[in-house]
């Protein structure tokens, strides 16, 4: 038995050899820690980090803008080649990215944005001086999540709002064991996502919560564009966007369904205030 890094409950060990799952937030981790930055096959990361995300990156910075219409200082967490802070710049925001990865970080400093090259909780920056920050699926594959939770709730100014799209455990376990089962083989499909730190809706409310945030809200997120992982196998580009696409629509139906208590959704989107 050990604590959960999110909420300190009980866990203990999940179905899966080398996760452990939070019996009162449902954080499912691993037991032995990764690779802390992702390596995708050459050609996938203009995919992954560009196309597949325009469409979110822009919902997020609608949803920004709105809730903080004089904009300022944006913090994007994981920004990998800054496009979601070319994206803020050409809105009228102060975009600053975090990125560990040397080589995306270079990229991201073409934009212009200042990128810290540390964790969020190692890079000393100045506390209260920032309206935003927006972590695209970060959380899961950071050292210590809670920490840097607490870390952008002291940087952002009181009223100031955090962005964040995580994916959902319980989808991508239940697929995970699904995939092992075999259900997938004949089409070639790897659709499971798992990484150090698989967040439920609770355990990212305790997060949240847990740094001193308020107004924590969480909904089924949109899938990204096509198939930018190269996990739908045969079905290919098309076919996955619209598997994916209808299976969104399932998960609002059940959301709606169950009054908002289940989130079936293969990624969730997360605001709060400080
Ligand atoms: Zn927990």
């Amino acid at each position: 038995m050990s604590a959960c890094p999110v909420c300190g409950g009980k866990t203990a060990a999940a179905a899966l050899p080398g996760l452990l799952t939070c019996a009162d937030c449902g954080l499912t981790y691993s037991t032995e820690k990764h690779m802390p930055v992702p390596v995708y096959a050459p050609g996938l990361e203009q995919d992954i980090y560009v196309s597949a995300k325009t469409k979110l990156f822009k919902t997020a910075l609608d949803w920004l803008d709105s809730a903080l219409p004089g904009r300022g200082r944006l913090l994007d967490l994981g920004c990998a080649g800054g496009e979601l802070l070319r994206a803020a710049a050409a809105r009228g925001w102060r975009g600053e990215g975090v990125e560990i990865d040397a080589r995306l970080a270079d990229l991201a400093a073409g934009s212009g944005c200042a990128v810290h090259r540390r964790p969020v909780e190692e890079c000393g920056l100045d506390g209260g001086a920032c309206e935003a920050v927006t972590a695209f699926e970060v959380f899961s594959q950071m050292a210590a999540p809670a920490a840097a939770a607490a870390e952008i709730f002291r940087l952002l100014k009181p009223g100031g709002a955090v962005y964040m799209r995580e994916f959902n455990a319980g989808f991508h376990l239940a697929l995970l064991r699904l995939q092992r089962g075999g259900l997938f083989k004949f089409l070639g499909l790897r659709p499971a996502v798992l990484h150090d730190f698989n967040f439920t809706p609770r355990s990212l409310r305790a997060l949240l919560e847990g740094a001193g945030f308020r107004e924590v809200r969480i909904s089924n997120s949109p899938p990204t564009s096509g198939d930018p992982y190269r996990t739908g196998g045969r079905l290919g580009g098309f076919s996955t966007g619209l598997l994916k696409f209808l299976y969104y629509n399932l998960a609002q139906a059940l959301w709606f369904l169950s009054s908002g208590r289940v989130y079936a959704g293969s990624s969730l989107i997360v605001t709060a205030r400080k």
